[in-house]
């Protein structure tokens, strides 16, 4: 199947006589005939369904859905993006171990790793991720077991070079994170280049309506456990806590990741995400091929009028010729980055707030890529915790407007630009 048929029809094929859309299975728990039937799901001796902090079918479908998209071998759903990152790092990594994380990430994820899980034992490098290869490599402690990056930064729209990062990661036996965000499966692929594992914020385009929070974790199955088996105990050594089961052996490289993250994180954490949710995010994944596109010509339909714009001081979006990731977002976003669009007004910081204040058809929300035109000031908002050198770091001058294009007619967008200029 082709991605747009993977939209609508991946995950959930309905037997005969069986509900056409994804049914919403909104029960904790599950009935069983015997102990034994039971005690068989306990022990990861059969696959089933017994209790929904652990797996629901709802969530699994719709997990499964996102799976393909990706050209994953396994995935799971989890109550939002930031328990998708962490789940991500948190199922390799423990106190005494090392993540290398570009700078240039999502606000909300630096600080998790930042301070939260700092606070666990786990150490952190962040690294620009246009520095040289040689920077890269001397990020590499022997502690290390993960690097992390974002397809398209959430807001400096830095795109990595995924393929080189994964080459050092590989090179160090340890795997690529690719939060995708950003691009979502439509626009670009991670595994493709070589990313282990891909994560998202299913809240931004994919459910796409402002009106479910989640998140989600593909697992592509190619990354080998066992050859940097010494680095990884916790997928190639038996877990006490499951009767003594090697995670790798049992369920192979294609499973192995997944199945630890649930069996272990979920049950110990239940960061599930709702049913309920599962369903509206489906929804949105629905139309998340036709969305993305609109999302994307209204973009560089509005990053054209602010770059033509005097009183514009400045427009980062990678598909403006002359932008410093234009050629990165050619090799992997051919057919468009996102709605996301920085830009400076002229008169710094103060005018930004202004001209925010002066916006009708865009409006001011923390929120970003979905249907609805939103705007926002990161630097006394979603990044206010960061220092002036962490704000750069990661990418985000002090007068940074970030703009969410939606899917509304273009010209209103451009004429609520106008009248606030
Ligand atoms: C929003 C966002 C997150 C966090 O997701 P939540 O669903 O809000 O928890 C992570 N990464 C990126 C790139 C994001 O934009």
């Amino acid at each position: 199947m082709k991605r747009e048929t993977k939209c609508i029809q991946a995950g959930y094929t309905p037997g005969n006589g069986e509900p056409r859309m994804i049914p919403i299975i909104q029960s904790t728990t599950f009935k069983y005939d015997t102990s034994e039937n039971m005690g068989k799901l306990f022990d990861l001796e059969e696959s089933g369904y017994f209790y929904s902090r652990l797996q629901n079918p709802t969530c699994d479908y719709v997990a499964a859905k996102i799976c393909a998209l990706e050209g994953g071998s396994a995935a799971m759903l989890t109550a939002s993006g930031q328990a998708a990152s962490f789940f991500s790092v948190f199922n390799i990594c423990g106190a005494g171990d090392h993540v290398i994380a570009s700078s240039a990430i999502y606000g909300g994820t630096y600080n998790l790793f930042n301070v939260t899980m700092r606070r666990m034992g786990i150490d952190f490098t962040f690294i620009d991720p246009d520095c040289s290869d040689d920077e890269l490599e001397a990020a590499f402690k022997p502690n290390t077991k993960a690097l992390f990056g974002e397809t398209i930064a959430n807001p400096a729209l830095k795109v990595l070079d995924i393929e080189r990062f994964a080459k050092a990661a590989h090179a160090h036996g340890v795997p690529l994170i690719i939060d995708n965000t950003f691009a979502t499966p439509i626009n670009c692929r991670p595994i493709e280049w070589g990313a282990d594992i891909v994560i998202h914020s299913t809240t931004k385009y994919m459910d796409g309506h402002d009106a479910a929070v989640g998140g989600c974790i593909v697992d592509s199955g190619k990354f080998d456990w066992f050859a940097s088996a010494d680095k990884f105990p916790g997928l190639t050594t038996p877990d006490d806590s499951y009767h003594g089961i090697t995670y790798a052996e049992k369920f192979g490289l294609g499973g192995a990741y997944i199945t630890k993250a649930t069996a272990q994180l979920m049950r110990d954490l239940g960061s599930v995400q709702s049913p309920v949710n599962a369903y509206l995010l489906n929804l949105g994944l629905e139309s998340l091929h036709v969305r993305m596109q609109r999302h994307c010509e209204n973009a560089e339909k509005v990053a054209e009028f602010l770059e033509n714009d005097d009183r514009v001081e400045w427009v980062n979006y990678p598909r403006l010729k002359g932008n410093r990731y234009y050629d990165l977002a050619q090799k992997y976003l051919p057919d468009g980055v996102c709605g996301v669009i920085s830009f400076g007004v002229k008169g710094g910081r103060r005018a930004a707030e202004k001209f925010m204040s002066k916006l009708k058809v865009a409006m001011i929300a923390t929120h970003v890529a979905d249907a609805h035109t939103c705007v926002l000031h990161p630097a006394s908002s979603t990044h206010r915790q960061m220092s002036d050198s962490e704000l750069e770091a990661a990418g985000v001058s002090p007068d940074l407007i970030r703009l969410s294009v939606g899917i509304e007619n273009v010209d209103d967008i451009i004429d609520d630009l106008k009248n606030a200029l």
